[in-house]
This record gives structure tokens, C-alpha cells and sequence, in this order.
């Protein structure tokens, strides 16, 4: 079949399953069966894709259909404007992450300041900081090692030095890695229980060890604050992403733990989203 007649047949199927940007998904989708780019796709309307190509293409639309997310069958996405590899064992980077790396791009700088990402996932924040900060020492950790290699896999493909390390939280970390001037993350943040009510996009295909912030959402929170006495320099900033709603909670945890100078950062919806707060004892 040409490029035409498949784009026009696998638009029926999106639009049939209720899948909104038809017309760019399906062309994206038959870019990536075809190993080229959507420019190609659309001015080449009479080329023949192969029999293999089209049963890819009629394969992902299928999942498409099903509400894969466009993302996981193209495997990429894009973050502070880089290019990042991305699969089912990641979270899809989200604009609003946006808002934590540019607030850590901008603070950093090129003070060659020590950083440690804890959760790094496809590894977008430590691989945007490393691309923005000239100086700054990275290392970045996640409990997850398929999404360790795909965060190596971005920090190479967008050529920055990250150390990677395996591990939960802190435990990952050698001792040459801290103490850090900055810890900063997007962890998992949802309550158990509302990730059934996620929508299906999320839900069914995002993984849920990204997403479970534990009975209150503020389990990393607690965890990260209380370690950052040990792991951050006297002086040094915890940056995090918050939920629209976590704000009062994670400021509260800050405080008891004996942090200062809270600050918080909204989204472009106006959303609380970045939370940051620094270190207030020698
Ligand atoms: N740091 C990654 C991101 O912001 C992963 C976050 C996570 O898995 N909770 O996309």
C-alpha cells in the first residue's frame, strides 16, 4: 500500500478508538515503521512501504488504539528541547518537569557545583543539567536498572558526563558522590490509592514504580529530606517537583527537619509544581 492509503487508513482506526491528534500521531507512527522522519512521510505520498512496514504500522496503531502513548511506539520524546530514548520502563518526561530543570539549570549555573539526582528515569533532569551547568558534577541514581540504561543511553546520545548509580535512594550512592551543593528530584509522588484513577494512558502503560509516592504521595519526600543532613553540604538546596496539592505538606517536612528560605515555583497553569529549600545548620 502507499504512504497515503495507510495514513488515511490507520486515522479511521485512531479516530474510531476516540484518540485525539489523529493526523500527527498516525503520521508519526508511520515515520517510525518506516525508519524515517514525519517529513518524509508527508511528502512521499505514492512511495510503497513494505510488507513488513505496514504490519509494524498496523501494529502500532493498534496500540495507539489502545491507548499506548505515542512515546513508548515512536520511543522518544523530547525535554528541554534534547532529544531523549524512551520505553515502558521509563516515565515519559513531562512539560511540567520542565519547570524543576530549568529552576536547577538556572541556580546551578557554571558554579561547577556537585549534584545528585535521586530517581533519575530516562535520565532527562541530570542529562539537561549536565547539558546547561558547564562545571557541574552529576551523579544520578535510580532503584531501576532498565531505567538506568536508558537514562546512560540519553546522557550519551546528547553527549554530557553523568555518573549513574544503582540503588534505592541514598543507598546507591559511593562515597565520593556527596557531600552534594544540590540533591534535587521528580519523585514518585501519587497516593496508592489514586493510581487507580490515573487515566488509562498512565495507568496502564506508564510504570507504577515511578508513580507511587506511598499511602500520603510523600513517601520519597520524607526519605530524601531526612537524608539530605548527611548527603548535602551544609548550605546546600533540595530541589524537587511537587504535586499541584503537596506543597504545604512537603514545606511542612522541610521545616521540621530544620531547612530554610522555601521557595516555590509555579507551572505554566499556574500549579504549584518546584519546591526547593536549603539547609540551615553546620
Ligand atoms: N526524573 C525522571 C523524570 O522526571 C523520572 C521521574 C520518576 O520516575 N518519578 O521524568
Amino acid at each position: 500500500m502507499n504512504l497515503s492509503s495507510l495514513l488515511k487508513d490507520g486515522a479511521a482506526v485512531l479516530k474510531r478508538a476516540g484518540i485525539k491528534n489523529i493526523h500527527t500521531d498516525t503520521q508519526l507512527i508511520l515515520a517510525a515503521a518506516l525508519k524515517k522522519d514525519r517529513l518524509y512521510v508527508l511528502t512521499n505520498p505514492q512511495a510503497e512501504a513494505s510488507h513488513a512496514e505496514t504490519n509494524v504500522f498496523i501494529e502500532n496503531i493498534k496500540k495507539r488504539a489502545q491507548g499506548c502513548p505515542l512515546e513508548y511506539i515512536t520511543f522518544c520524546a523530547e525535554f528541554y528541547s534534547l532529544p531523549f530514548y524512551v520505553d515502558e520502563n521509563v516515565l515519559i518526561p513531562r512539560l511540567d518537569t520542565e519547570v524543576l530543570a530549568d529552576a536547577a539549570v538556572k541556580k546551578i549555573g557554571s558554579s561547577g557545583a556537585k549534584v545528585i539526582e535521586i530517581g533519575t528515569g530516562s535520565g532527562v533532569i541530570a542529562v539537561t543539567v549536565a547539558k546547561n551547568c558547564e562545571n557541574a558534577e552529576i551523579t544520578a541514581t535510580d532503584i531501576s536498572c532498565a531505567a538506568l540504561e536508558i537514562a546512560k543511553k540519553n546522557a550519551a546520545q546528547n553527549n554530557v558526563r553523568v555518573t549513574f548509580r544503582q540503588g534505592d535512594i541514598y543507598a546507591a550512592l559511593n562515597d565520593c558522590d556527596y557531600p552534594a551543593d544540590y540533591i534535587i528530584s521528580n519523585p514518585p509522588y501519587i497516593k496508592r490509592a489514586e493510581i487507580a484513577e490515573l487515566d488509562k494512558s498512565v495507568r496502564c502503560f506508564e510504570p507504577e514504580i515511578a508513580l507511587n509516592g506511598g499511602a500520603d504521595g510523600l513517601n520519597f519526600y520524607r526519605k530524601i529530606i531526612t537524608g539530605a543532613k548527611k548527603y548535602l553540604k551544609p548550605s546546600g538546596f533540595v530541589m524537587f517537583e511537587i504535586g499541584y496539592n503537596q506543597a504545604l505538606d512537603v514545606s511542612e517536612i522541610f521545616t521540621n527537619e530544620g531547612f530554610a528560605d522555601i521557595l516555590i515555583k509555579n507551572d505554566s497553569a499556574n500549579l504549584n509544581r518546584v519546591i526547593e529549600a536549603r539547609k540551615n545548620y553546620v
